[in-house]
C-alpha cells in the first residue's frame, strides 16, 4: 500500500501530488549530486488543500509530506515516491519525522504563541536534507497574527520549506496567503468509493462497509469510525433516536442532556488518554525531581500546558455534538425525501421505519424548519454559546407540530 492509496475518490489531485512529489526528488538528488537542478519543476514551496468536511484534505496534505520524505530505493528506479513503508514515509505518517511539523487548532483559534516555534523552524534547513515540511491542520481557524506569521514565512521561505495548508474553502483563507499558494480542490468521495475503501484497507466486511459509508455521506474518517467502533456505532444509534423522543418538553430537555453529556464523556476520553501522558513527558523533559516537584522557573511553561489541554476538550466535546449533528440532518434529509418522492438513496436505509413514520406525521415544510433548527445549534455553538443552552433550543424546535 502507498501513502496515494489513503487518497480515497481524489484520483485527479492525487496525480498531481504524484508528479509534485517525482520533481522534488529530482530537486533534491541535483543538489546532493551537485548537478543543476532540472528547468521545469511542478513543485513549489506552499501548497492549499481545500474540500468539503471528510474529503480528506489532512491526510491528502500528509500523504504529500510523506512521498517527499520517501526514502524508498524503488524512487531511483522510476517508481513514485511515497511508498508508505519505508523509513521517511513512515515516520511521516505516524507523526514522529524530525522535518515535518504540524500545527492544529487546539480551540476554537491558532494562536501565534503555539505556532512560534514551527515558525521557526520553517527558517532552518531539514535534518534529512529533503525537505522541511510545515502541515497547518486547519488554516481557517489562523487569527490576525498567527496568519501574518504565516504570510511572513510563506513570502520569504527557506529553500528547502514547503507549506502545506488545509481549509474547508478559499474564502477561509486570508487573500494574500492563497495567492502564494498552488490550490487543490478535494471532492466529496462517492459512496462507493469509500465502502471499497473500509473493505480493502480496514477489512470490514462488506454489507457493514456500504452501511457505513452510506450513513456518513462521503465523510471518510468518519466511515471508519463507524465502521470499526462499536462506541462510535452506539452514540450514532442513540442520536437516531433522538427524532422519537422529541414530543413534549421533559423529552427534549432530557434529549438534549443526554446530547451534551454524551459529547462531554467522550471528549473526557479522548483527554484522559492523551492528557497524562503528555504532562508526565514534559515533566520528565523540564527534569522533575523526585516525588513531582518541579525545579524552579518551569511554573509557566506546565500551565501553558494546562490551558492548552482544556482548551482541546472543549474542541474536542465540540467536534463530537458535530458529528452528532450531521447525523441528525441526514436523517431529516431523508425524511425530507421521502415526503418529496425524490428517488436519492437514503442515508440511513436502516432507519426506514421511523423515516416513514416521521414523513407521514408531517410536512416538507415542517421538516425543512427541522433542518434549519439543527444548522442554528451549529451557529449558536460556533458563537460559544453554552452547548446545553445550543442543544436544548434545537431539541425543542425538533418536536412535533
Ligand atoms: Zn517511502
Amino acid at each position: 500500500m502507498t501513502v496515494w492509496d489513503d487518497l480515497v475518490g481524489q484520483e485527479k489531485v492525487s496525480e498531481q501530488l504524484a508528479a509534485a512529489a517525482r520533481d522534488a526528488d529530482a530537486l533534491v538528488t541535483a543538489a546532493s549530486a551537485g548537478t543543476a537542478p532540472p528547468e521545469a519543476s511542478s513543485m513549489t514551496h506552499a501548497w492549499l488543500f481545500t474540500g468539503p468536511p471528510g474529503a480528506g484534505r489532512i491526510r491528502t496534505a500528509r500523504a504529500f509530506a510523506a512521498a517527499l520524505q520517501c526514502v524508498s530505493p524503488d524512487r531511483a528506479l522510476g517508481g513514485v515516491p511515497g511508498c508508505g513503508f519505508c523509513d521517511g514515509c513512515h515516520t511521516v505518517l505516524v507523526g514522529t519525522h524530525a522535518d515535518v511539523s504540524t500545527v492544529a487548532a487546539v480551540g476554537a483559534e491558532i494562536l501565534v504563541k503555539d505556532m512560534r516555534d514551527t515558525v521557526r523552524k520553517s527558517y532552518t534547513a531539514p535534518a534529512t536534507g529533503r525537505w522541511q515540511v510545515i502541515l497547518v491542520e486547519d488554516a481557517e481557524r489562523l487569527n490576525e497574527k498567527s496568519a501574518n506569521a504565516v504570510l511572513k514565512a510563506v513570502e520569504e521561505p527557506a529553500p528547502r520549506t514547503v507549506w502545506l495548508l488545509c481549509a474547508p474553502s478559499l474564502e477561509d483563507v486570508l487573500p494574500t496567503i492563497r495567492s502564494r499558494c498552488r490550490h487543490l480542490n478535494l471532492r466529496t468521495p462517492s459512496v462507493d468509493a469509500v465502502a471499497d475503501m473500509l473493505v480493502r484497507r480496514e477489512g470490514v466486511e462488506p454489507a457493514v462497509a456500504a452501511a457505513a459509508a452510506r450513513a456518513t455521506q462521503g465523510h471518510v474518517d468518519r466511515a471508519r469510525r463507524l465502521a470499526t467502533d462499536p462506541a462510535a456505532r452506539e452514540r450514532r444509534a442513540a442520536v437516531l433516536k433522538l427524532p422519537l423522543r422529541v414530543q413534549d418538553v421533559g423529552g427534549c430537555l432530557k434529549a438534549a442532556q443526554e446530547l451534551v453529556d454524551a459529547a462531554a464523556e467522550d471528549a473526557k476520553q479522548l483527554a484522559e488518554e492523551r492528557d497524562g501522558k503528555e504532562t508526565d513527558e514534559l515533566k520528565a523533559a523540564m527534569g522533575a525531581v523526585q516525588g513531582g516537584r518541579m525545579p524552579r522557573g518551569t511554573a509557566g511553561v506546565m500551565k501553558d500546558l494546562e490551558e492548552m489541554q482544556k482548551r482541546r476538550r472543549t474542541r474536542t466535546q465540540r467536534d463530537s455534538l458535530d458529528v452528532a449533528l450531521s447525523d441528525l440532518t441526514a436523517f431529516y434529509r431523508d425524511v425530507l425525501a421521502l415526503q418529496l418522492g425524490s428517488r436519492i438513496a437514503l442515508s440511513n436505509v436502516d432507519a426506514e421505519d421511523t423515516l416513514e413514520r416521521l414523513a407521514r406525521a408531517g410536512t416538507p415544510e415542517s421538516t425543512l424548519r427541522r433542518i434549519e433548527a439543527i444548522a442554528a445549534c451549529g451557529v449558536a455553538l460556533d458563537r460559544n454559546v453554552p452547548p446545553l443552552l445550543a442543544v436544548e433550543a434545537m431539541t425543542m424546535a425538533l418536536r412535533a407540530g
